[in-house]
């Protein structure tokens, strides 16, 4: 199947289970994850109509990002403090915050270049060995950012454990009550316009689980762009 029918059947699909959930589809960005794949690929990508994509590697996001820099690209690795200076600025939005250091330099960055830089945080699903905030860490993190005027937080981000959907939707359905719960508590403690909308959530396997559960970004690799995995 071409990249073209492939982007096809996966819009068809998130339409599908916007309105079986009674969203607008329109609410619901996919990020095509590009990471394992050249600039020829993002051509064609583009040229089948998708306008975000998502890397993980500093310098393969700015490579691609100075390639083709009318199109959005979202930064959703780890983040390492001395390669920020290659995502500030390019980045439409990073989407892998996990710590007040990187929040601060980031904020830095984003001064100099004259910029407010928007970010995700990312939310630790509770597995031990994988990046991102813990839950009862997040609103201090929250509270934190907030005193930064050159970062902006829409919302949060996290990835499940692969190989259960049912625990997918769990893990998604914990982060939009966690975004709800903090959305509340920001206003209440008065913190001037934060709006924590986006939840960038589903991968290839678990993306139609992360629609009901109010998914605002579905980051999808592998189920655009390789050619044998079966939609
Ligand atoms: C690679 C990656 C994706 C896409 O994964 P697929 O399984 O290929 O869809 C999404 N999010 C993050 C953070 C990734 O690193």
């Amino acid at each position: 199947m071409s990249l073209e029918k492939r982007y096809a059947r996966i819009e068809q699909e998130v339409h599908a289970s916007c309105d079986a959930c009674g969203r607008d589809a329109r609410e619901v960005k996919i990020i095509g994850v590009s990471k394992t794949v050249g600039l020829d690929a993002v051509a064609q990508a583009v040229a089948a109509g998708i306008h975000d994509f998502g890397e993980n590697r500093p310098d393969e996001l700015a490579r691609k990002h100075d390639a083709f820099p009318d199109e959005r690209w979202h930064f959703i690795g780890n983040i390492q403090s001395r390669q920020l200076s290659s995502v500030v600025g390019r980045a439409c939005l990073i989407h892998s915050l996990c710590t007040l250091r990187h929040a601060e330099k980031i904020d830095r960055l984003a001064e100099g270049l004259g910029i407010v830089q928007d970010v995700l945080i990312e939310v630790n699903d509770g597995e031990p060995n994988k990046q991102g905030v813990q839950p009862d860490e997040l609103y201090d993190m929250l509270m934190a950012c907030s005193k930064l005027s050159h970062i902006r937080v829409c919302g949060l981000m996290t990835m499940a454990v692969r190989g259960s959907l049912e625990d997918a939707r769990a893990t998604f359905c914990d982060l939009r009550i966690l975004r709800d719960t903090m959305q509340s508590k920001l206003e209440r403690s008065g913190v001037q316009g934060a709006d924590l909308h986006e939840l960038s959530m589903g991968m290839s396997e678990d993306y139609l689980e992360a629609i009901p559960q109010g998914a605002t970004m579905v980051r999808v690799g592998r189920a655009i762009f390789s050619d044998d995995y079966a939609l």
